[in-house]
């Protein structure tokens, strides 16, 4: 080939400057950070040995010295260990397809240690051998015990903000150990506070840069014996102080017509009004009175009719109280030095009660999420089929009870997990194509790799259990039989599935 060749139309078209890269991009490239001057040149680099021989250590490793990225999951529940087991098991060994592809690593972040099985809470807050701690509280760390290989951490903290401008999250560090995992984290990028000078900030408090981010952090139930606030032993706790009040308590007042108002009554009538099983099951001497206050027609008012009148039959058969239309408006607990709570009804009237267990729904996790980010309820507005949050910058993702799409339900988290892992992939690769072939060539690579779309099921499958050995239930949009309720959950809450959940990252209800 001649050397001569003749001047293409390039020159004719005008220098466009490329888009400035990234901050990542600058790291792992092998760019510095250097800030320019005012003049707009930048300061002379240091040569080691010139300023009294101190050698000037790089305050940002490049190249193969350069910290891995961070894929932070907020949440260690059944959406975000699903995320983090698929991640471990399947998209860490699709990655890596560039010479210049970045090592990760994954950061968990959870203010609990153990999972609540929250599943089985209406009957574990019955009493405490009904179902034990031990199977409620399910230990996140060894769950991942046979990730051994790869770089993954466990953090112990709640997220207080999301910046999406500078691609961070701030942490609210519980206790030593994930103080000193945080700093390890940040420290080499400089974000880890100096806590060796007086009036530096709390190394309580620590900001932690993302790559990507997966919003996982669910929802929370207004009573503390239903889902977690915080680390796992105030839920223990809550759950203790209950049983230890309930064997003395005469009126029981749960408030809450749909699934959990409506297992929360029956099973604290089927375990403290009744002894001994069916034929010889026999009611107890002095009952407790339970009511159940719906708050609207009828039980159940999601749910197809037939459901609904089947649970109050149910209920009332165990000498459950049930009250329809009325709305608990308001709730004074301790009123008088008895310790018991008074509850103001929308009718004007009021009932005092030994024990009140408010079974009024759930509000999401996402204070810490900015408001542009969120719909009126406080759910992250994420795209329904992507599973992206589009409005948060690249790579930022939301799953589970805390995103909009979700009905609240598990079926809705194990739905959208494959989903969000795969788009995770593609744009995971993406990233590595880009900063390999920064100018557009090689996209080659990322050939055969489309966005999965979520489609959520529209059917209903709820499971009730009420009674002992039934309850009702819906499957596909169809009533089922009560022994099949007892089989499918009532039997054990499906306990016996939470290494599922935790080890495997599966389904509590798939069939194995
Ligand atoms: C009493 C009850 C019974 C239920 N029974 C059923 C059932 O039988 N079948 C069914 O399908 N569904 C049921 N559900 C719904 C089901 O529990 C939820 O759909 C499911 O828990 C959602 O999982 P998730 O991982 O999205 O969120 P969650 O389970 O709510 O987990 C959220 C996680 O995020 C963490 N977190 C919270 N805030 C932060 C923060 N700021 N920073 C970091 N981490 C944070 C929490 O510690 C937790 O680890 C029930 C719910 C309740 C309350």
């Amino acid at each position: 080939m001649s050397s001569q060749q003749p001047r293409s139309s390039i020159d004719t078209v005008p220098y466009q400057p490329p888009d400035a890269p990234s901050d990542d991009f600058q790291v792992m490239a092998g760019f510095t950070n250097a800030v320019p001057l005012p003049d707009g040149s930048y300061e002379k680099p240091t040569a080691n040995g010139a300023n009294g021989h101190t050698r000037q250590p790089s305050r940002t490793p490049t190249g193969l010295g350069a910290e891995p990225l961070s894929i932070v999951i907020l949440g260690a529940s059944f959406a975000g260990l699903a995320c983090a087991h698929h991640f471990l098991d399947h998209t860490i060994t699709h990655l890596h397809k560039t010479p210049t592809a970045p090592r990760y690593r994954l950061v968990i972040v959870s203010p609990s240690t153990h999972m609540y099985w929250n599943i089985g809470a209406p009957r574990a807050l019955v009493a405490s051998d009904l179902i034990k701690h031990d199977d409620a509280f399910i230990p996140i760390e060894p769950a991942f015990h046979r990730h051994r290989g790869h770089q993954s951490t466990l953090i112990q903290g709640s997220c207080t903000a999301l910046s999406t401008e500078t691609r961070t999250v701030t942490l609210e560090l519980i206790g030593h150990q994930a103080q000193k995992r945080c700093s390890q984290l940040t420290k080499r990028a400089s974000q880890a506070p100096d806590t060796s000078t007086p009036g530096t900030p709390d190394a309580k408090f620590q900001t932690l840069p993302y790559h990507a981010l997966i919003l996982a952090t669910g929802s929370a139930a207004h009573s503390d014996l239903l889902s977690l606030h915080g680390p796992h032993y105030n839920t223990v706790g809550a759950l203790n102080a209950f049983h230890a009040r309930v064997s003395a308590a005469q009126r029981l007042v749960v408030c809450g017509g749909g699934p959990s108002g409506i297992e929360t009554a029956g099973q604290l009538a089927a375990y403290l009004n009744y002894t001994g099983r069916w034929p010889l099951r026999k009611r107890v001497k002095r009952p407790k009175q339970i009511v159940l206050f719906t708050g609207s027609a009828r039980c159940l008012p999601g749910l197809k009719g037939e459901a609904g009148r089947k649970a109050e039959a149910q209920l009332r058969g165990l000498g459950v109280e049930v009250r329809h239309h009325v709305r608990v408006v308001e709730v004074r607990e301790g009123f008088n030095l008895t310790g018991r709570t008074d509850v103001v009804l929308s009718d004007g009237t009021s009932v005092v009660a030994d024990l009140y267990l408010g079974c009024t729904g759930v509000e999401p996790n996402s204070q810490f999420v900015p408001a542009r980010l969120r719909d009126a309820k406080g759910y992250v507005r994420s795209h329904s089929g992507t599973m992206r949050v589009d409005l948060a910058g690249e790579r930022v993702f939301a799953v589970g009870d805390v995103a909009a799409y979700s009905r609240n339900c598990v079926g809705d988290v194990y739905g959208a997990v494959p989903v969000v892992m795969q788009n995770l992939l593609k744009d995971l690769l993406g990233y590595e194509v880009r900063l390999a072939s920064p100018y557009g060539e090689g996209r080659e690579a990322m050939e055969g790799l489309e966005d999965r779309v979520y489609v959520q099921r529209r059917v209903d499958s709820v499971l009730c259990p009420i009674t002992r050995f039934g309850g009702v239930g819906l499957w596909k949009d169809r009533v089922i039989p009560k022994p099949f309720v007892y089989l499918l959950k009532g039997h054990d809450y499906r306990v016996c599935k939470t290494n599922l959940v935790a080890v495997n990252g599966m389904s509590p209800y798939r069939r194995t």
